[in-house]
């Protein structure tokens, strides 16, 4: 693929620099505000608040190079916090199998980032082989409502969710994969019970979710019943394509070049150290190679194609570079990356560096872990075929 910028790409780029710059958070705003009309500001530019969406939900149908010029403008930009699960997880779901009523009751307020939502897919027992999921959704007798019971974990921004996209199993006797209904469940109900979960890095951002006798509207049932499965395949796609981050990495990655270059090493900094520049160099040819697959990636969506297994390909390389940048930021603050909690010693950049180092390792196994995508890309890019034994 071409990626020479024409004069309208380079147009486009100093627009969207320029409202980036018009629309930059001020010291004094009030966050949530200024967030909400973020987004709102970017939907009047015609749809740069869901790029991703198709036209006719209200994307702004750019082509793949627009695309991947806003992908490297927003690595660079301070935009508001927004969490993947509604615009860009459970958004293309109700798209693509939802029916009118809930298009129209729940993809308003996904758009308008006035709802937040949370991904209730793994279970103790069921990660990787996600089909084995045992919570369980009974339908009443008369029809009205699914009562729902079980145990989800991992469950990221639960304790801040107002919603749960939620797979649920509706008939065990079938192959696994089949008897899987996908639900919309409301959080703030009687029923659920949400417990945090500390990761490695001291953060609370994933939780277990407990359902008891949880009632769920048979509205709130995405699809037919038992066809869970199918959706949800299609979401791990875009999951996994978003996951990737490639173009943030191009920022942190010049960023650790910057921070190495502050650390005296011997006479020089530790930029002209050979092994550090020899591993930063191998991360910068890796992350390349990872860009011209995204936009690969790119150019296939753009003719309108659902992300394929090219999307396990950019997790995998994606997450692995993600990583790899935390552990030379960690290194390059040597012994300063060590302190823990608020304060600050050493470089400013190493603040933090054990911990982020410690979170990162969570990149290569949420969203399917790494193992799993090597599976993916062996069968289905390389054609390679399971072993009979
Ligand atoms: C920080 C974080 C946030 C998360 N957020 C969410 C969320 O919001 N919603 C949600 O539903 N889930 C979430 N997850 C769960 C995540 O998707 C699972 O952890 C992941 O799918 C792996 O499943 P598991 O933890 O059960 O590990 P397992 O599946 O038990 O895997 C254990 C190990 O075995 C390996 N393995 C498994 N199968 C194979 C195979 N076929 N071949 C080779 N090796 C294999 C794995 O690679 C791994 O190393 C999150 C996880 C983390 C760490």
């Amino acid at each position: 693929m071409d990626i020479e910028l024409s004069s309208e790409d380079l147009a486009f780029r100093d627009e969207v620099r320029q409202f980036f710059k018009d629309n930059a958070y001020k010291p004094g705003d009030d966050y949530n505000q200024w967030r909400l009309d973020w987004f709102k500001k970017a939907r009047e530019k015609g749809g740069w608040d869901v790029p991703k969406w198709p036209k006719d939900f209200g994307g702004p149908g750019w082509t793949p190079t627009q695309h991947y010029i806003w992908e490297q403008e927003t690595a660079r930009a301070t935009l508001p916090w927004d969490m993947p699960f509604g615009v860009g997880m459970v958004a293309p779901i109700i798209m693509g199998y939802g029916n009118e009523e809930q298009q129209q009751r729940f993809l308003p307020d996904i758009r308008a980032r006035t709802v937040n939502w949370c991904q209730g897919y793994s279970e103790p027992g069921a990660g990787s082989d996600l089909a084995s999921l045992k919570t369980k959704a009974v339908l009443s007798e008369d029809g009205s409502h699914y009562v729902v019971n079980g145990q989800k974990i991992w469950t990221t921004a639960a304790h801040i969710a107002d919603w749960m996209f939620c797979l649920t199993r509706t008939d065990d006797s079938g192959k696994k994969q089949e008897g899987i209904t996908f639900l919309l469940i409301p959080m703030k109900q009687e029923g659920i019970e949400v417990k945090p979960i500390i990761t490695l890095g001291g953060n609370h951002t994933v939780n277990t979710v407990y359902l008891t006798d949880v009632k769920v509207p048979v509205e709130n049932r995405i699809g037919e019943e038992g066809k869970g499965w199918t959706y949800a395949k299609g979401l791990l796609q875009h999951e996994r394509t978003g996951l990737a981050g490639l173009s943030r990495s191009l920022v942190a990655l010049e960023g650790l070049k910057e921070n190495a270059r502050s650390v005296t090493r011997g006479n020089g900094t530790l930029m002209d150290d050979g092994s550090f520049r020899a591993k930063v160099a191998e991360l910068e040819v890796d992350l390349l190679a990872a860009e011209y697959t995204e936009l690969r990636s790119l150019a296939s969506a753009q003719a309108g194609a659902a992300p394929g297994p090219e999307s396990s390909i950019l997790k995998l390389k994606g997450t692995e570079i993600q990583q790899r940048i935390q552990k030379l930021t960690m290194e390059a603050g040597g012994v300063f990356s060590a302190a823990w909690g608020d304060k600050s010693v050493g470089p400013k950049f190493a603040r933090g560096g054990m911990a982020g180092y410690l979170a990162s390792r969570a990149y290569t196994i949420y969203g399917g872990a790494s193992e799993v995508q090597k599976d993916v890309i062996a069968k289905n890019v390389l054609g390679i075929k399971r072993s009979s034994k």
